[in-house]
């Protein structure tokens, strides 16, 4: 048994837990889409990719808007998947994309 693994498994549960409560507070009929990935914008705010081509700011702005994960790694990297409500989707705008 590897207990380092363990460890981070049990982590990941309690973050589950914490953040499961963020993600139900969320009552909108927007169309749901999971995050695949993210970008810093120009200033250095975090950017969620999602599934649909969609861009959506994820900013840890307190005590406004807790979403500490994006702070760290590990936090984004925890969030993949976790779906957020697109309201570009329910607009019909195309989708973004990343200048290069
Ligand atoms: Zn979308």
């Amino acid at each position: 048994m590897n207990l380092v693994l363990a460890e981070t498994f049990c982590k990941q549960i309690v973050f589950m837990l914490l953040y499961a409560d963020n993600c139900l507070s969320v009552r909108s009929s927007s169309m749901q889409q999971p995050i695949t990935g993210y970008h810093l914008d120009e200033e250095g705010h975090w950017v969620a990719q999602l599934a649909c081509g969609h861009f959506q700011h994820v900013r840890h702005d307190p005590p406004w808007m807790i979403r500490e994960w994006v702070t760290t790694p590990k936090g984004r990297h925890q969030m993949l998947g976790h779906h957020l409500a697109c309201k570009k989707c329910d607009e019909h705008v195309p989708p973004d994309s990343l200048h290069s």
